[in-house]
């Protein structure tokens, strides 16, 4: 396994490869990683015959009073997991690399990104998606792996590629959870053993909106979301929950007719545990 610091030896590389025949997959991560990557590895490993993993904390996607500075880093521990989960070359360019000091561009998809998270984290689709684009122009990717842990990112980057005709196939992969249902998370480290019982409530949550929509067992949606939300809240007191919406997963618009839609549900959410914020979601067909 090779580490490439640098934007043109890492197109090079992959220039290189792609002309040899061989088909390259891209997992891009901010690092820190854990069981959710290695899952995007595994499934990158097993369609391509060179997986690279890119690891970079992209400032352009944390406002300023978010946890940029916080967000937990081990490159040296990252290292190994990519090692034994079997990555060919990992990706670690450092901000100037990626932005220098004038960058000017960025690519927005607009509407998805100002709902659900979007509407409490305004700037941050903008930044995923400016740095993924740059990333797979960088690592010339046949395939990309994300994650539907973070439902909403990927609807929007899947839209960003049919929009702008970019040549690569969006691969998406299933939520890794803790036993107790926790979706694995970098920033599950800030929880305590406590925190992490508690936080399971969310998934629980989760489900229960789903067996409530599949069984019929609700009057109107805002009733739905007034259960779901005092669920949260009467078994978990720390957390303070931002939204639970339920939403299509192609535009993320709002269902309010949910008895009678027929088609895939996305219900998301989150919640503040003390200063960690979690996100999660469960799709379904109805
Ligand atoms: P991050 O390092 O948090 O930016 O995540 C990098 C990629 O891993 C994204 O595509 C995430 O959706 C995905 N990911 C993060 N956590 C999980 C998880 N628990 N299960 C599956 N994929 C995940």
């Amino acid at each position: 396994m090779k580490v490439i610091n640098d934007i043109k030896p890492m197109q090079e590389i992959s220039e290189f490869l792609r002309r040899s025949g061989l088909k390259i997959g891209l997992v891009p991560t901010m690092g820190f990683l854990h069981e959710g990557h290695v899952g995007l590895m595994i499934n990158a490993k097993d369609d391509c015959d060179i997986v690279i993993a890119s690891i970079f904390v992209n400032p352009t996607q944390f406002s300023p009073n978010e946890d940029f500075n916080q967000y937990p880093r081990d490159f040296l521990r990252d290292f190994y997991i990519c090692k034994n989960a079997g990555v060919d070359y990992i990706f670690y360019p450092d901000a100037t690399a990626m932005y220098g000091d004038d960058y000017k561009t960025f690519v927005n998809v607009t509407d998805i990104s100002n709902v659900c998270e979007g509407v409490y984290r305004p700037t941050h689709f903008q930044g995923v998606t400016t740095v993924v684009l740059k990333l797979l122009n960088i690592t010339k990717p046949h395939a990309a792996y994300f994650g539907q842990k973070d439902a909403q990112q990927s609807i929007i980057l899947t839209k960003m590629i049919a929009d702008l005709n970019i040549d690569v196939e969006m691969k998406i992969v299933e939520t890794i959870r803790e036993e107790n249902g926790l979706a694995k998370s970098s920033r599950n480290t800030f929880l305590s053993d406590e925190d992490k019982e508690s936080a399971s409530i969310l998934f629980k949550t989760l489900n229960l909106g789903k067996t409530k929509i599949l069984e019929n067992d609700f009057d109107d949606k805002q009733g739905l979301i007034k259960k779901l939300k005092s669920n949260i809240e009467t078994n978990s007191p720390k957390a303070v929950l931002q939204y639970i919406a339920i939403t299509d997963n192609k535009l993320m618009k709002d269902i309010d007719d949910i008895k009678n839609y027929k088609g895939e549900i996305l219900i998301s959410l989150a919640s503040f545990f003390g200063k960690t914020r979690l996100i999660d979601n469960i799709l379904f067909k109805k």
